[in-house]
């Protein structure tokens, strides 16, 4: 069954009386090349278990089952269960567990798993796709994560230092992983069409981080940093930490670690806001 072939998906989902849910982000693969790109970008063989959220009827599941040694999907749509029994339900390396992925317990799933190499897939929801991304990082159970996401956030996150696209998102995955394109995928990809394009990005987790710093007392630094992203970095930060430190030693630091005084949160890479760090009262 060719789950990415309309006229095999369309009587299926009439079938079983399925609607789209705009409200989970269902946007299914119509276009047969992607699910191949995304299992084969990931990397995955005899030799990898994965996970993978929201398997929908399964057209990335199904490419996935093919190659790895186990798949465990993780799916939220209670109706979707009796649909992936039929598209996949004759492969004995699958395993369904209907739950939400921010709250499953990834590392029981995962302990289940005897191969050494996980690795996390998805065409993520929408609507989750920067908690979904954290969680599957912090869970600290994944080789490595292939995720489709929107265009608009994958350049975030592969953004470089001084550009529109760097965020606050895009030095929390490079404290946790080096961050590579798999491919492009345009919206007349799904069905239903989106409003947006799609890029397939694979996150290869970092064994140790890049900086040796208080993790939390990083991420709060630049969680402030970016709080108002059209004021300078020191008015945003004599503002969060007004009771600790005064606009003119901030100043003073910036400009010792040969920053401008009017830098903006943007302008710093992990490794500045790790030195920045340092020198903080
Ligand atoms: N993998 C399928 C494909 O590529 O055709 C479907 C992808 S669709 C963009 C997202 C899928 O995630 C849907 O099946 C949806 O029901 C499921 N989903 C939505 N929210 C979820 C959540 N919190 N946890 C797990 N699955 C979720």
């Amino acid at each position: 069954m060719n789950l990415c072939d309309i006229n095999t998906l369309k009587p299926l989902l009439k079938r079983h009386g399925f609607t789209f849910s705009k409200g989970l982000g269902q946007n299914f693969l119509c276009e047969e090349s992607v699910p191949v790109a995304i299992a084969e970008g990931a990397g995955v063989d005899k030799d990898t278990c994965v996970i993978e959220v929201g398997p929908g009827v399964g057209a990335l599941t199904k490419e996935l089952l093919v190659r790895a040694d186990r798949v465990t999907a993780i799916e939220l749509d209670k109706r979707l269960p009796a649909l992936l029994k039929e598209t996949v339900g004759d492969f004995d390396n699958f395993d369904l567990v209907e739950g939400d992925i921010l709250k499953v317990n990834l590392k029981e799933i995962c302990a289940a798993f005897e191969s050494k190499r996980v690795v996390a897939c998805a065409n993520l929801p929408y609507y989750i796709t920067t908690p979904a991304i954290s969680t599957l990082i912090e869970s600290g159970c994944f080789e490595s994560i292939t995720v489709m996401v929107q265009r608009e956030v994958a350049r975030r996150i592969c953004a470089k230092p001084g550009t529109s696209d760097y965020g606050a998102f895009t030095p929390y995955i490079d404290y946790h992983a080096t961050a590579s394109v798999v491919c492009e995928v345009d919206r007349e990809c799904f069905i239903p069409a989106p409003n947006v394009d799609s890029t397939v990005v694979r996150l290869d987790i970092r064994k140790t981080p890049p900086v040796d710093v208080d993790e939390k007392a990083l991420f709060k630094l630049i969680k402030a940093a970016f709080a108002q992203r059209r004021k300078t970095l020191v008015n945003c930060l004599s503002f969060a930490y007004k009771d600790k430190i005064s606009k003119s030693e901030l100043e003073e630091i910036l400009v010792s670690m040969d920053l401008s005084k009017n830098v903006r949160g943007e302008e710093l890479s992990l490794i500045k806001y790790a030195e920045l760090l340092t020198k903080l009262p």
